[in-house]
């Protein structure tokens, strides 16, 4: 299993850091979380297919999380070189269908992918949810963020992988990250802001959770003046990594 870093940022527009999208290699598939503004044509720059994506599961609707979904959907009808026949799955949680049906509303048929391509899954915003796609997991949870923001667990030949999307503390977040190999926690500022989590809070998820590896990730501007990692480092003991844009980290040697 691979993690590829796409953006690490959040809104913000930066020359360094892209709204929020990591790609999941694991098990042949590409499992992509998030599609901030200007992530597709990021992909592009680390090396990923928008065609590959297998499973694109949203941590929920704010837009730089998912401001490329329209050109997304746009592009899987009409991009010349999109020819991907088998069915992608798009998770996000229960409210998802009234959100895409505003974009319907406003785009109309530009943004209905050719018919069946799209395998469209609302997940329990209020619990846990699995998802069985061949030799993948995928569990949900929800965090502390909006009514519909979802963390999301990757496992495949038995590495796990936890992606936080937004969060403040959240219990049923240390709850499903628990025995994974990697940890992805936003750490939007190094101040509090309601509905985020600070260095040392993030430090603090992580150790709740007993992971061996932490990557603070969804940086403000502010994060790049401070030395977030030896913040997080005094609430964890273990391995913390400091997300950058098209980072790629390995959970296993050789298999992927
Ligand atoms: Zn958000
Ligand atoms: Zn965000």
């Amino acid at each position: 299993m691979e993690l590829i870093v796409v953006g690490s940022g959040t809104g913000v527009p930066s020359l360094t850091r892209g709204s929020p999208g990591y790609g999941v290699r694991a098990a042949g598939r590409l499992v992509f979380l998030d599609l901030g503004p200007g992530v597709l044509r990021a992909m592009g720059r680390y090396g990923l297919d928008f065609s590959e994506i297998d499973v694109l599961a949203l941590s929920h609707f704010h837009p730089d999380h998912v401001g490329d979904l329209v050109p997304f959907l746009f592009a899987t009808r009409y991009a010349l070189g999109y020819t991907r026949q088998e069915p992608f799955h798009l998770l996000a949680a229960r409210g998802f269908r009234q959100f895409y049906g505003h974009l319907q509303k406003a785009f109309g048929e530009w943004v209905e992918p050719p018919p069946g391509l799209m395998q469209l899954q609302e997940l329990d915003p209020a619990g846990t949810t699995e998802v069985v796609l061949g030799e993948i997991v995928i569990k949900s949870a929800p965090t502390n963020h909006t009514e519909h923001s979802l963390a999301y667990r990757v496992e495949s030949k038995g590495r796990a992988l936890v992606y936080s999307g937004d969060t403040d503390a959240s219990d049923s977040l240390v709850e499903l990250a628990k025995g994974a190999d990697l940890l992805v926690l936003e750490c939007a500022n190094p101040f509090k802001v309601p509905g985020h989590l600070t260095p040392p809070e993030a430090g603090r998820l992580a150790a709740q959770a007993g992971v061996p590896r932490l990557v603070l990730s969804h940086f403000y501007p502010p994060c790049d003046e401070v030395d977030i990692v030896a913040q997080a480092a005094a609430e964890f003991p273990g391995e913390i990594i400091k997300a950058e844009d098209g980072m790629r980290i390995s959970l296993s040697a050789g298999a992927t």
